[in-house]
């Protein structure tokens, strides 16, 4: 049998169809190889770097406030967080995940604010399993969390379609992570969820650390020998100048190069060869061949000339660059009943004119821009 596409008739209630791919649409176009780039399909923009990434914020809220990302300070009780009637229900991030698909996007990563603060998140992640590529393949359906509610969620998010999960842990030690989250959340209930997840099936897990000069270098090995034990996935990423509320200054940056420099003194590496184009971490294998580890290294070594992602915040607005400073509305368009080949026509112009590479010309005029906090647009 063919898998379920989700659609939306122009009552705008959700129906579901039979076909053999996410192209059953109006337009049935779909995008071509794309030659300049690797060859898949995916639509180019400006540049010839295709969409291959979707990155959906579910929501804007967080149960954590992270410093680097939603501090407490700024984002405190009176702060106005999207009313619910401006989120798009999962109806709409199906249908407009649909067209994506069959622009080219291979991968799908759920994201937010906090992603599991959304309820009845499996329901979504049950429409998002159902898409097929024109190829009439699965998609790579992921999502990013603080952890802390995979021990309830984790299994019926697997049962939903779920794949894997990435868990964002800055450090194993309870005061530091304290500090790192905002909210003194305990490192074992994130641990809780995360072996939670393990016993769910969601692999490979993938660890994101965000290192921060001065507050969680000191967790950086411990982490590294926990997750070679663990077998899990671990990346560490540079502190980025995301948003405008979280006083970024370059000297709070720790330079993957240090972190590498850190983890090879105890545990030798040896780079390996990137897994297709478009990764963002840069991979490591420990030489005695006991696992692996990555950095993210936005902000001394920028991969814009790769970067394949497009994001859709909570609200419905189409972002190109994890730093842009406004999106494309498309949930107006959407609730306006426009049928899928004239939203499948916005997308492609605004992928079509992408221009971005932030982290590539950034400098002191672009770390000024009001740009969108990262926790709005999708992490
Ligand atoms: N709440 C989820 C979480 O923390 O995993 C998903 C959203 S969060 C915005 C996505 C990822 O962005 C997390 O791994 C987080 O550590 C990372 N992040 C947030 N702010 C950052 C910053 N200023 N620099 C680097 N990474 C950041
Ligand atoms: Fe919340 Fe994730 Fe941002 Fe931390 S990084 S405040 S957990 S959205
Ligand atoms: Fe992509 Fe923008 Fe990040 Fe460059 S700065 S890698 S274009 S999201």
């Amino acid at each position: 049998m063919g898998a379920v596409d989700p659609t939306i008739d122009s009552a705008g209630s959700l129906s579901h169809r039979s076909t053999a791919s996410a192209s059953g649409t109006p337009s049935g176009s779909t995008s071509p190889a794309n030659d300049a780039f690797d060859g898949l399909p995916g639509l180019p923009d400006r540049f010839g770097r295709a969409l291959r990434d979707l990155r959906v914020s579910v929501t804007d809220r967080c149960n954590f406030r992270c410093g680097y990302c939603m501090p407490a300070e700024v984002f405190g009780r009176d702060f106005a967080f999207l009313p619910r009637s401006q989120v798009l229900d999962f109806e709409e991030v199906a249908r407009l995940a649909a067209i994506f698909v069959r622009l080219g996007v291979r991968k799908l990563r759920i994201t937010g604010g906090e992603p599991l603060v959304r309820r009845d998140l499996a329901v979504l992640i049950g429409y998002l399993a159902e898409l097929r590529t024109p190829e009439g393949e699965t998609v790579d359906l992921t999502l990013t969390t603080n952890g802390s509610a995979l021990r309830p969620l984790a299994s019926s998010l697997a049962a939903a379609g779920l794949q894997r999960v990435t868990v964002s842990l800055d450090s194993l030690d309870d005061a530091v992570f304290g500090a790192m989250n905002g909210v003194d959340f305990p490192v074992a209930r994130v641990l809780d969820g995360i072996s939670a997840a393990r016993s769910a099936g969601l692999a490979p897990i993938k660890i994101n650390t965000v290192v921060r000069r001065g507050v969680n270098e000191a967790s950086v090995l411990p982490l590294v020998r926990w997750a070679r034990d663990e077998g899990l996935v671990l990346r560490f990423i540079e502190y980025m100048d995301v948003g405008h509320s979280n006083g970024w200054r370059l000297d709070d940056v720790v330079p993957a190069s240090e972190i590498l420099a850190l983890i090879d003194a105890e545990l030798p590496l040896e780079p390996l060869v990137p897994g297709y184009r478009g990764e963002v971490a840069g991979r490591y294998r420990f030489r005695d061949g006991s696992g692996e580890v990555g950095v993210i290294a936005s902000v001394t070594r920028p991969f814009c000339g790769d970067c394949t992602r497009a994001r859709l915040s909570a609200e419905g607005h189409l972002y190109t660059c994890l730093f842009a400073v406004d999106g494309v509305d498309l949930k107006t368009p959407l609730r306006a009943a426009e049928p899928d080949a004239a939203l499948e026509a916005r997308i492609r112009a605004v992928w079509g004119a992408r221009t971005d590479r932030y982290s590539e010309l950034r400098s002191s005029a672009t770390e000024r821009l009001p740009k969108v906090e990262m926790f709005a647009l999708g992490g």
